[in-house]
């Protein structure tokens, strides 16, 4: 027998609607270019943004065509965010870090039809719009002249009526494009439907989740081309939340200035952002910036050392909470946090737990397969993650080749090799193909690395496999040292060996300049194998 409820459809004009109606004062401040504050509320916002889905139409428009954006975090972004779904196109959401080459792939690919611009990524535009074809380009610019043959996205919405009649939207329906950072082969585009964004941003908001609330002034650093700033944007606007956007201007010292003048409570973003702010509140007289209001700093997209989770709180009082996800996931998969039953354990317990993945969120399910089957949850037994869920693909777009990443009884495989503890924790030891095999043995490199971050003179640490004629594979430890801090390798090796068998310890130390980093700022080890891969072994290891 079925229920008797209603067939509401999950979609974006709903949340849309409801920041308008219930917290039109609401404010959503914008740092622009050149570091002055934007204010606008969800009133103007709602208004503004139906004048561009009027604008999307008159531009010719049709329903499932994608619409590129090509800018850091802003109002005017968020407005796209929710006008072009409303337009019933897709928006797609681009890396201005991505090569041209890359950049036009992913454009061709999408069969992107439109751009919005940022001004100050034109000159990223221009090493690739010979290699692209857009009917329009439309640039969120402040006043200036603009290059031949583009839009002023000012002047283009003022001409059109602030009501939009909002069409019936299937929730199945597209919304937004993605593509993947992938590190090795070709970025592959991750297309969310109505249904999934509006899911996720429930479950986003749940208080042991990223626990958001209409009481919360929220931060996305992590970009709006980064998986939607991991869903915040639209978790922020359903629960009517004050949301503040740091614009193109990333560096520690705007971000604190920023955080302490509106008041922040919640910000999101990636480790090496958080890494960057430690350092300028160390160096900084104690009282530089009030952070009094700052309940949680988000960390996710990379392993957050433990290191930095406890020198955040034992030296500026400040909470970080880890969270794992997943373009393919819209992103949310894990998030930690310490459950009532295990808030008796000791504090160094306590960290090692928030410096795990954590408990799965509500609607997504995991499954952890190692080499022999199933793997228990002992906090030992490795095996790749795989997730099911309403917010997680189902199938790349237009990607057949990629099909064997989704199992046939309905599995994704992260390519993410973890452990579970006794209590659910899941744990990240490595990318499946970042593990070193050493005579038989796995070695986590990511392990290696939160220990040697903790060493006070390393700056970044990056571990990797390097082909060994006698175990197969030895990890290798590069390492960036802190400006004017020096270590030597016996040290570094006298610093790491109490913490792991024998058998993990790097077999080498090569200091470096910096670590080569992918668009989204992970390592990317691909490059440190390749110029490893005639590293030659000195002797008898
Ligand atoms: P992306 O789709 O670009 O966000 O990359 C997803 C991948 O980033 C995951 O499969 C993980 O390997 C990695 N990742 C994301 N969050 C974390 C985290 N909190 N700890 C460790 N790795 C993470």
């Amino acid at each position: 027998m079925d229920g008797l409820m209603m067939a509401f459809p999950l979609t974006l004009p709903h949340l849309f609607q409801r920041a308008a109606d219930y917290y039109p004062e609401v404010e959503i401040v914008s740092r622009r270019p050149d570091k002055s504050l934007h204010r606008t509320n969800y009133a103007e916002f709602h208004g503004r943004a139906q004048q561009l889905a009027n604008a999307l139409k008159r531009l010719g428009l049709k329903p499932g065509e994608r619409v590129a954006t090509l800018a850091w975090n802003h109002s005017r972004h968020l407005e796209a965010y929710f006008a072009i779904p409303l337009a019933e196109g897709v928006f797609h959401t681009l890396n201005p870090r991505l090569s041209p080459t890359d950049l036009s792939y992913i454009m061709n690919d999408a069969e992107d039809v439109m751009l919005l611009v940022d001004d100050v990524l034109l000159p990223v535009w221009e090493k690739l719009k010979a290699d692209v074809k857009v009917r329009q380009v439309v640039v969120w610019a402040h006043g200036q002249d603009l290059p031949e043959g583009t839009l002023d996205y000012e002047q283009l919405i003022a001409a059109e009526p602030a009501s939009y009649e909002i069409p019936a939207i299937d929730e199945n329906q597209a919304a937004g494009l993605c593509y993947t950072s992938g590190t090795t082969g070709r970025p592959k585009g991750v297309l969310y439907s109505h249904r999934a964004l509006v899911l996720h941003s429930m479950v986003s908001a749940l208080p042991d989740v990223l626990g958001a609330s209409f009481t919360d002034v929220v931060m996305p650093v992590v970009p709006m081309f980064h998986v939607n700033a991991w869903g915040l944007p639209f978790t922020c606007t359903m629960i009517g939340a004050k949301q503040v956007f740091p614009g193109p201007h990333l560096d520690a010292v705007s971000l604190l200035d920023l955080m302490a003048g509106e008041g922040v409570t919640k910000t999101a973003g990636v480790p090496t952002i958080w890494l960057s702010l430690l350092d300028a509140l160390d160096k900084a007289p104690p009282g530089t910036w009030d952070l009094s209001k700052l309940n949680e700093i988000i960390s996710g997209g990379a392993a957050a050392p433990p290191s930095m989770i406890e020198r955040f709180e034992r030296d500026h009082g400040l909470h970080v909470v880890q969270a794992w996800g997943m373009t393919e996931m819209t992103p949310l998969g894990t998030v930690s946090r310490i459950k009532p039953s295990l808030a008796g354990l000791p504090a160094e317990e306590k960290l090692a737990l928030r410096a795990t993945q954590g408990l799965p969120v509500p609607l997504v399910e995991v499954r952890v397969e190692s080499l022999e089957g199933p793997a228990p949850w002992d906090g030992k037994a490795m095996g790749e993650l795989m997730v099911r869920g309403p917010f997680i693909a189902s199938a790349y777009f237009k990607n057949p080749a990629e099909a064997t990443k989704f199992t046939e009884d309905g599995w994704f495989r992260t390519g993410d090799i973890v452990t579970t503890s006794p209590e659910g924790y899941v744990r990240i030891t490595d990318r499946s193909k970042d593990l070193i095999k050493s005579g038989g043995e796995w070695i986590s490199s990511v392990d290696l690395e939160n220990a040697l971050i903790g060493h006070p003179a390393v700056a970044e640490a990056a571990v990797v496999a390097v082909p060994h004629p006698k175990w197969d594979e030895r990890p290798v430890a590069c390492v960036v040292l802190r400006p004017g801090a020096s270590a030597t390798p016996d040290e570094l090796r006298a610093f790491l060996a109490p913490k792991f068998a024998k058998f993990w310890l790097p077999d080498a130390y090569l200091f470096l300049e910096a670590i080569p980093r992918t668009a989204t700022g992970k390592f990317m080890k691909m490059a440190l194998r390749k110029q490893l891969k005639d590293f030659r072994w000195s002797g008898n290891e």
